[in-house]
């Protein structure tokens, strides 16, 4: 189910890029393709491994999906959270749709490593750090280790 080979067996969720063809909303470092979203990394060295999980069909609001859809996307979202912690180690995984500022149904998987953060009982939106791009070396793993995960059935507890 997460192999890229795998994905997107037909019905609604057909092949399509990572870039919505409604709204144009756009992950900039894709990682996966999950049956119904798309996986991107999020480049934010205040968290490093931040991601966004889109949803691949355009909506305009979560609560707008159907029954199946929302199943489908929270169990994708779910999974991604889980790889999160298992290949950065993080302390928690916050997950959050928001949809403010880009309204395509999308949630923010934000891993939190409460050592190293100046407030890690707040939101992520609350951190006063600069949000600065990661280094390249790092980012370049983050992207090698984290697609691998996504591409390995072993590594998730389905
Ligand atoms: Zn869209």
């Amino acid at each position: 189910m997460w192999s890229v080979a795998n994905k997107r067996a037909g019905g609604v969720l057909d092949p399509a890029p990572s870039v919505c063809s409604t709204c144009g909303f756009e992950l900039w470092i894709p990682l996966a393709a999950l049956p119904a979203c798309d996986v991107g990394l999020y480049d934010d060295a205040r968290f490093p491994g931040r991601m966004l999980v889109s949803l691949r069909p355009h909506f305009e609001a979560f609560e707008l999906l159907s029954d199946e859809l929302t199943t489908l996307f929270i169990s994708e979202v779910q999974k991604v959270a889980a790889t999160a912690r298992k290949v950065l180690g993080a302390d928690r995984i916050n997950v959050a749709i928001l949809g403010n500022q880009e309204p395509h149904v999308h949630a923010h998987i934000v891993p939190r490593y409460g050592a190293v953060e100046p407030v890690p009982h707040k939101s992520p939106w609350d951190d006063p750090r600069q949000r600065v791009r990661l280094q390249s070396s790092v980012r370049q793993s983050l992207i090698d280790q984290l697609s691998a995960a996504m591409d390995d059935k072993s590594s998730f507890r389905m």
